[in-house]
């Protein structure tokens, strides 16, 4: 048995490559939660206490829903909200965009969550690039009028929440295949994925600053 190497005392269940660390499902679990509080403090984003807050899960985890909203659960306890979670629906393969922004519209709620993680993130940048949308459509924290949208998994991999579902039990169904998945095989292992990410995003973030248009940030 090889035992984690964070508390040194259980069985590690996951090996989770960018970090070299072994862990058990207790130290994976806290790993998580911690990024997810990470995510609000780093957009200088909270909740106000007893807020009714939408968490919308991706079709992406929609197999490990129950592990996802339970994580949203822990690592937001000290807002104490009430948080009602519910999937978003799209057909395959699913445009991650447009089915986010069908569900943030019909959601009718001031304050919205997308649990989409690190490398769904990516993909929506992607998504936006290929399909011509608005590259901004995937910021962690954005506003739409009088919604307010957060991403609070956006510096959690995908892979990570699947492996603690699976080290809890929960099912593991076949989960749906994304538009443009396979842009993304090539970065979803090792820390580039999340370098690379953040870049983009910085990126992002000066342009706005500036008052360009994203689309035409150098040509204009
Ligand atoms: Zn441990």
């Amino acid at each position: 048995m090889r035992r984690c190497s964070i508390c040194g005392r259980r069985a590690a269940v996951y090996y989770q490559r960018f970090s070299g660390d072994y862990l058990c499902s207790t130290c994976l679990g806290r790993r998580i939660v911690r990024y997810i509080r990470k995510a609000f403090s780093v957009n200088d984003f909270s909740l106000s206490p007893g807020q009714h807050v939408v968490l919308l899960i991706t079709p992406g985890q929609s197999p490990i829903a129950r592990t996802v909203y339970e994580l949203f659960r822990a690592a937001e306890r000290p807002f104490t909200s009430n948080i009602e979670a519910r999937l978003i629906d799209a057909e395959e393969p699913v445009d991650i965009i447009a089915a986010e922004e069908r569900a943030v519209r019909r959601a009718g709620e001031d304050v919205v969550m997308i649990s989409s993680s690190l490398e769904e993130n990516l993909l929506e940048l992607l998504t936006a690039l290929m399909k011509g949308y608005d590259p901004s459509l995937s910021l962690p924290l954005r506003r739409a009028g009088r919604i307010t949208l957060f991403r609070p998994f956006s510096l959690v991999p995908l892979m990570d929440l699947y492996a603690y579902a699976a080290a809890r039990g929960e099912v593991e169904a076949t989960r749906p295949k994304y538009l443009y998945e396979e842009l993304l095989e090539v970065t979803v292992t090792g820390p580039e994925l999340a370098y690379s990410y953040k870049r983009v995003l910085r990126l992002l973030g000066n342009v706005r600053a500036r008052g360009e248009s994203v689309y035409q940030g150098r040509a204009g």
